[in-house]
């Protein structure tokens, strides 16, 4: 799921699967919905 992480005064929006992180709500939540996070065969 999406975390909320504030930084430098603006608020950042990572990604708890891969830990990466968007400045954009939507973002972060699109990359959600297609994150390999179940798959770490993908990432490596
Ligand atoms: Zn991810």
């Amino acid at each position: 799921m999406v975390e909320t992480t504030e930084r430098d005064g603006a608020t950042w929006y990572r990604c708890e699967g891969c830990g990466m992180m968007f400045d954009d709500e939507a973002d972060a939540e699109q990359h959600e919905q297609n994150c390999d996070e179940e798959d770490p065969s993908y990432i490596q």
